[in-house]
């Protein structure tokens, strides 16, 4: 009997269905058709070609356009029981010819190259010979100029594979939707009546949200140390808030590492090994760090700052959670932040080949996009919703799933608050602003207040037992409905208006909108609330395996199969392969050694 698709999704993935795409993509490979597949980040496109690979005679070259990439996916193969190798500039030059003379010899059923090797005589030499029968384009979108991650040898593609004796199948992937990358793509690549296959934008796994803190740097520490021993990457717009933001983690305790433009190659591929390999949990870095992430146990992406526009922002907060798994996206916005982006549209120094026109259309079109995404860090409604509105994509009025959906608005009546507040400013003689009413209101007996002669006020104490936080929120939404108005610059001090009186003579009311309580969001985390002394458990044995593989922790199993592990507590082979992401080479290799900490726990339960 000869295996299908299912069965190698089984024996060597461990999977037992396809996610949405996938066997559209592997199907029309397997017809020999070539494919332009357009998936998010997360959504598997690397099964759309390392399943047909499994199926087909010849061997499959993977055009992939970063080291670190080959590398985790080439790792990742072996563990799964495939043959395969890289070949790229990391390699000795011995190396090189070694894994070339067995790839010769048809060692390896699955090859990586970075495009530039396409050029290199001896690479022709061997691609001559060899009888490939797929040739697969990872991050596609590099061979386009309007992308931002551009790659010139991307554009030798299409003359290497019109080179060969029988034209492959071609495989095209990207996470890049627009249509001049789409054109690009089938164009460059020059792909043959290709099957395009494009799935949602929607990441159901990810929580979206958008905070405005007061103090960003206190709100990181809380929301890291909320998530210790997870995965996390905090996004800052500048190098020197790199700095300075991995500065304070490392000082709290945090184990963080940076990335960014200014530090040399070696030590950029130091960092990024150390939080690939779970020795740093945190990487703090500009947007130079991402596309040759695979991680994909990612459980968190912070934006320390407000991107430049939605696309942007989509595709680093898409970093977090590519196994499937439950993972949060969180933006800590800030005015200051606009201010920032619209800073770097003025000053863009890579436009120097464009005309004075093409320049301020380029900025026209990088304003409007900034607007789009300081709405969607002040809208009130589904922040889901809202981006995949953006994309053009279908979506329900609400999600459930971010934080605009789980804040509950309530209409409070605030009229007692208001008169104390109106009347303490009026008896204070108009001459302070909202701190230092708030400080009076509250019975603060500073330095100051008692200089002032204010703790002798009437209105002094009123309301000591009202946080401080919340009579300020009433005198900011007291001042957006003109009750009273801020004067003077510099030291703003607060004064009534006329429409104060009526209130203070109790004749209107004031009414004001809330945010109730957020509800908590503890869906879907049942399972390893209950299992998290077994999870932890399973994570020191995965770590172990990792360390004496020398891969990293998520190439061993990816949290999902752990906490998939966690559901079952498979005893036996059998129960064991039943785990989602467990093939034959797994079990195998680690059935034993995670089935044994299973059964301990087994027994104490
Ligand atoms: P992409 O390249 O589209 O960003 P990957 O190919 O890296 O995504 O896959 C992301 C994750 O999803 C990997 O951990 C992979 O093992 C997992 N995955 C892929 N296909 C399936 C599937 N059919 N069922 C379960 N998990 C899958
Ligand atoms: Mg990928």
């Amino acid at each position: 009997m000869t295996a299908d698709k299912y069965d190698i999704l089984k024996q060597y993935f461990g999977y037992t269905s396809f996610r949405e795409g996938q066997e559209q993509a592997v199907d029309a490979l397997l017809a020999g058709q070539d494919v332009l597949g357009i998936m998010p980040t997360g959504a598997g496109k690397s099964l759309c070609y390392q399943i047909p690979t499994l199926l087909l005679d010849g061997i499959t070259l993977v055009i992939s356009p970063l080291i670190s990439l080959m590398k985790d996916q080439v790792n990742a193969l072996v563990q799964q029981g495939v043959s395969a190798a890289y070949l790229n500039r990391s390699l000795t030059e011995a190396q090189y010819h070694k894994a070339l003379a067995n790839a010769a010899n048809g060692q390896y059923k699955i090859i990586y190259v970075a495009p530039e090797r396409l050029e290199s005589a001896s690479f022709l030499r061997f691609a001559l010979h060899a009888d490939i029968s797929l040739v697969a384009v990872d991050e596609a979108h590099c061979v386009s100029q309007w992308g931002q991650d551009f790659r010139p040898s991307y554009l030798n593609i299409n003359k290497f594979i019109a080179r060969l004796h029988d034209r492959p199948i071609i495989g095209a992937f990207t996470a890049t939707a627009t249509d001049e990358v789409k054109s690009d793509i089938v164009r460059l690549l020059n792909l043959h009546h290709p099957a395009v296959v494009t799935t949602g934008f929607d990441r159901p796994n990810l929580f979206f949200s958008v905070m405005k803190p007061k103090n960003k740097s206190e709100t990181l520490l809380k929301l890291i140390r909320e998530r210790s021993n997870q995965s996390g990457v905090v996004y800052c717009s500048t190098r020197k808030k790199v700095e300075e933001v991995c500065e304070l983690l490392n000082r709290s305790g945090v184990q963080a590492t940076r990335y960014h433009a200014g530090l040399d190659d070696a030590e950029r591929a130091g960092n990024q090994d150390d939080f690939v390999y779970d020795r740093k949990s945190v990487m703090v870095a500009t947007n130079a760090f991402g596309m040759g992430i695979d991680k994909s146990d990612v459980r968190f992406v912070i934006h320390y700052n407000m991107p430049k526009n939605i696309e942007s922002y989509y595709q680093e907060a898409g970093r977090a959670g590519r196994d499937g798994e439950e993972a949060d996206c969180i933006l800590l916005y800030s005015k200051a932040d606009v201010s920032t982006c619209r800073y770097f549209i003025e000053n863009t120094e890579d436009n120097e080949s464009l005309s004075p026109e093409q320049r301020e259309f380029f900025k026209k079109r990088e304003e409007e996009r900034l607007k789009q995404m300081v709405l969607y860090c002040t809208t009130g409604t589904c922040l889901r919703g809202y981006m995949l509105k953006y994309f053009g994509d279908a979506h329900k009025k609400s999600c459930g799933k971010c934080s605009n959906c789980l804040t509950e608005f309530e209409t409070v009546d605030v009229t007692v608050e208001a008169q104390k507040i109106l009347s303490c400013i009026i008896r204070t003689g108009q001459n302070y602003g909202a701190k230092m009413v708030t400080d009076v209101l509250r019975g603060v007996p500073s330095e100051r207040i008692q200089r002032a002669r204010l703790d002798r006020q009437s209105t002094f104490g009123i309301m000591k037992d009202v946080r401080a936080f919340e009579i300020q929120y009433i005198i900011e939404k007291l001042e957006e409905q003109e009750y009273i108005q801020s004067v003077g610059a510099g030291k703003p001090v607060l004064r009534v208006t006329e429409l104060s009186y009526p209130v203070l003579r109790g004749n209107a009311d004031v009414k004001i909108r809330k945010a109730r309580q957020q509800k908590s969001k503890t869906v879907d985390r049942e399972i390893k609330a209950v299992n998290s002394e077994l999870f932890e458990a399973l994570k020191v044995v995965r770590l172990y395996y990792a360390k004496k593989k020398g891969v990293p922790a998520f190439v061993i199993f990816s949290d999902a199969a752990l906490t998939d592990m966690c559901r079952v507590m498979p005893t036996t082979d059998q129960q064991f392969l039943s785990v989602s992401g467990v093939g034959r080479n797994k079990l195998e290799q680690y059935g034993e050694a995670f089935m044994r900490v299973i059964r301990e726990y087994d027994k104490k339960a």
